[in-house]
């Protein structure tokens, strides 16, 4: 299968990424987790992504999409993948339709509100990417690999604001691109309470796609 993960930064895409990725056995590209293994390089490229990172813009497209292209070509992804994070322009999303064919989008819909604070809360283990809230954690503490906890520079409430700016007017253009294929789940509940929906959808779509 291979899906799309559509919705705003902090809205719940990665941790919902995660649970499918285990269930159905696919792999999670995060765009957002290549770049942030791109930035730790010693390189122009690095340099410049970091920079755009930081100040929560976008990465251009030739680049982001050579990254995806590269990424979805391994052997890993020949039973499907989930994009997480990707694509989030309209170009992105039209360069795609020449690499891959996709089965379905899920749309992530959570409100500003919820999502700034979530995104203020939000705590990520820089080594293996599992993301914890602060109140959940506080050991600040990874669970799974023991690594100190950080809070991501995009996380911060100044960059936040112009992520969600960001994705209004770029990314969200996407829920008409894609309007025939998308499947909408609120992540205002728990990770179980948005995953339910999903897992039932996916596991009756799986049998028709393979
Ligand atoms: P994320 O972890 O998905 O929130 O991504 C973190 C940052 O990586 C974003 O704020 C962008 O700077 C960059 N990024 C991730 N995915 C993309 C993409 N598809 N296109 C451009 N920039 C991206």
């Amino acid at each position: 299968m291979k899906i799309i993960l559509l919705g705003a930064p902090g809205s719940g895409k990665g941790t919902l990424a995660k649970k499918i990725s285990k269930d159905f056995d696919i792999p999670q590209i995060s765009t957002g987790d290549l770049f942030r293994a791109i930035v730790k390089e010693d390189s122009e490229l690095a340099s410049k992504v970091r920079e755009i990172m930081q100040s929560g813009g976008l990465v251009p497209d030739e680049v982001t999409i050579e990254i995806v292209k590269e990424r979805i070509a391994k052997d890993d992804c020949k039973k499907g993948f989930i994009l997480d994070g990707f694509p989030r322009t309209v170009n992105q999303a039209k360069a795609l339709e020449g690499i891959s064919q996709i089965d379905t989008v899920i749309l992530v819909d959570l409100a500003n509100e919820i999502i700034i604070d979530r995104l203020s809360a939000r705590r990520t283990c820089p080594n293996c990417g599992e993301i914890y809230s602060v109140q959940d954690n506080l050991e600040n503490v990874c669970k799974k690999c023991n690594s100190p906890l950080i809070q991501r520079d995009d996380d911060k409430p100044e960059t936040i604001r112009h992520r969600l700016e960001v994705y209004e007017q770029n990314t969200s253009p996407l829920i008409n691109f894609y309007s025939d294929r998308i499947f909408k789940v609120s992540s205002a509940g728990s990770p179980e309470e948005t995953y339910s929906p999903v897992k039932t959808f996916l596991s009756e779509m799986e049998g028709k796609v393979e």
